[in-house]
């Protein structure tokens, strides 16, 4: 079991707080600072990669893999926000169907721990691990078991699932957009739906990534980026170079980041203690 300690954040090369420098990005994503849309905007138009893919949450809860290969088409794929749902099995089949030859996967901690594995250390499938350029992985505290959420939010609260246009995490509340309302539901509330492997998984930051990105509530408008090795690091560096972040230390953040990590392990070994 994963101590908690420093450990549970992985193994880093920096801490940074970054922010999108292109208007058109940030004015999107102004809440979050718009770094990872435009580190991807980067790779695809410096050629570092043929194209960015992610499973993304397009309605309701419905998730599918979306492949951009242009900055237009990235704007599109991410909208306000990259809402990633964790499948795995649709962004390999993507790959393989468009044949793409060097991708960056924008993905959950799960997901990066899939393909950091495929790419890393490949049992078999080595001409797929070598078309995974960059690991791209989002913080993340949990997604929900679709059907028993969607159930709960349409018998306790009357809103169906074709109603939803986002939900976002706020503070102690998860916040689920529909029509133009706002229902803020009490994350106490909400966890019991997470889905069972949420429940028991330890990691916050996506520590097989190149890079991980997220959020603090000290630092609103900025992104956190954590480089993980040296191919992230020339990543996020070759973007602030180039003009497309600003980008500046973030590691007075790191004991925030520690802290939602730490939670997280928390809560898993709560559960495990639970299940078995
Ligand atoms: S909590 Fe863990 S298992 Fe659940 S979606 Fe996030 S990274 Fe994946």
């Amino acid at each position: 079991m994963m101590p908690i300690g420093e450990n549970i954040l992985g193994q880093f090369h920096s801490v940074y707080l970054a922010r999108a420098r292109d208007k058109e990005i940030l004015e999107r994503k102004v809440a979050s600072g718009g770094a990872v849309t435009a580190i991807l905007t980067y790779a695809l138009e410096e050629g570092l990669v043929e194209g960015v893919v992610a499973s993304k949450r397009v309605k309701g809860f419905e998730g599918k893999a979306i492949v951009a290969r242009n900055k237009r088409e990235l704007l599109e794929a991410a909208g306000n926000r990259w809402s990633i749902v964790p499948f795995a099995a649709r962004i390999k089949a993507k790959i393989e169907e468009e044949d793409l030859r060097e991708v960056v996967i924008v993905c959950l901690p799960c997901q990066a721990q899939f393909f950091g594995q495929m790419r890393d250390f490949p049992i078999l499938e080595t001409d797929f691990g070598n078309r995974i350029k960059y690991i791209v992985s989002l913080f993340c505290m949990g997604t929900f078991a679709f059907e028993a959420f969607l159930n709960y939010l349409r018998v306790r609260y009357g809103v169906r699932a074709d109603e939803i246009k986002d939900i976002k995490l706020s503070k102690d509340f998860l916040e689920v957009h529909y029509d133009d309302t706002v229902l803020a539901i009490p994350l106490k509330e909400a966890y019991s739906y997470l889905q069972t492997g949420c429940l028991v998984c330890m990691d916050y930051t996506g520590i097989w990534s190149d890079v991980s990105a997220g959020f603090v509530e000290s630092e609103p408008r900025w992104t956190v980026l954590i480089t993980r090795n040296t191919r992230g690091e020339e990543l996020v560096r070759g973007a602030h170079e180039n003009g497309y972040i600003d980008l500046r230390d973030g590691t007075h953040v790191v004991g925030e980041v520690l802290k939602m990590a730490r939670e997280k392990v928390a809560r898993a070994q709560r559960n495990m203690a639970q299940l078995f």
